[in-house]
């Protein structure tokens, strides 16, 4: 089977488990110690920012966890794919927050932050910002303000794919269409022999018009389309169904569409996550995990010697598989 047949055949069967390192994720050994650690717990694809050093970690970490896997006595026959998110201008994902001379000094975002962005002295480490916005949210004097990058995208995108990137992924969360389509024409001209997606969500976009949207996608890529149906972006704290309902309530509104579209659940995604959409009997094809995974292991990936000591990853890869379990059953290797 090609690539492109694997991936379709993962979807089909509902075996799909994407970690969601992060769009805006610039931390690239951060990339590289959680595409280890779920590669060998058995995710199958890896969200990664664009940017050149963080997917070449990427590839590094998936090829860490090829040759350690016989030490836990599994065998990685698929090959993991990576899957660059590309941000639209507006979108949370790839926004980056910065501290104003408004500040009181408070300290309250500090410990609001996930990725531990915000130093002591309130600078906040760009690399490390995700763009989630809790800083914002208890930040009672406006001091927090969000700039986005602008790159330029064909080369970067292209630069990508020679270091392994296989897949992208457009977060198109703004109500501009016209902008939207100019990017998903050219990801599409990057991308010809895999899968591309938009990850959508509700901000701005009512039923009628995000329907419209998966539509007009749709007829640019053809089959190799995913609809990532993003509930809450980035609130997938607690593991605990209302934290993950949005994500199911997306979906729901896709499968009703009756477009032909693979569909990934994401945001505020958990270990409830497909439990819920089965109960409720929304279909999907696999699921994407990023602020809830990311947050079972990070105390332990982020020590020192975390690469070199076998009971730290073991322990690690326990809880990432734990989840993965809990979210598509049985795994395909
Ligand atoms: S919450 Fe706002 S005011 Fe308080 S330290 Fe952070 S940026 Fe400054
Ligand atoms: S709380 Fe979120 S938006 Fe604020 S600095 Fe941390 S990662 Fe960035």
């Amino acid at each position: 089977m090609n690539r492109l047949d694997i991936m379709t055949d993962l979807l089909v069967k509902r075996k799909l488990f994407k970690l969601v390192c992060g769009a805006g994720n610039e931390d690239a050994e951060e990339v590289r110690r959680l595409v280890f650690v779920y590669a060998l717990a058995g995710a199958k694809c890896f969200d990664v920012s664009a940017n050149v050093e963080v997917v070449r970690h990427a590839v590094k970490g998936i090829d860490e966890a090829i040759k350690y896997a016989r030490k836990l006595n599994r065998k990685i026959i698929i090959r993991p794919f990576i899957n660059v998110s590309i941000g639209m201008r507006g979108d949370p994902h790839v926004r980056k927050a910065v501290i104003t001379d408004r500040c009181s000094q408070c300290r309250a975002c500090i410990g609001e932050c996930p990725t531990d962005a915000i130093t002591e002295d309130l600078n906040i480490i760009e690399e490390k910002c995700i763009g989630c916005g809790n800083c914002e949210a208890v930040c009672s004097s406006g001091a927090i303000v969000f700039f986005h990058k602008d790159k330029n995208l064909k080369k970067l995108l292209q630069e990508c794919k020679q270091c392994g990137a296989e897949q992208f992924e457009l977060h198109a969360a703004v109500p501009d269409s016209r902008s939207v389509f100019e990017e998903w024409a050219m990801i599409n001209e990057v991308i010809t022999d895999n899968y591309v997606s938009m990850c959508l969500d509700r901000l701005h976009l009512g039923d009628s018009q995000l329907k419209r949207r998966i539509q007009k996608a749709r007829d640019v890529s053809g089959k190799r389309f995913i609809v990532q149906a993003d509930g809450v972006p980035m609130s997938g704290g607690k593991d605990d169904y209302n934290t993950t309902l949005q994500a199911i309530a997306i979906a729901d509104i896709v499968m009703k569409s009756k477009i032909d579209v693979k569909v990934l659940l994401s945001g505020g995604t958990n270990s409830l996550t497909t439990k819920l959409a089965d109960m409720c009997g929304v279909s999907y094809n696999g699921v994407s995990i990023g602020t809830f995974a990311r947050n079972l292991v990070k105390d332990i990936i982020r020590q020192d010697d975390f690469m070199n000591n076998g009971e730290k990853i073991i322990r690690a890869v326990g809880i990432a598989d734990k989840l993965i379990t809990a979210n598509i059953g049985e795994q395909i290797w």
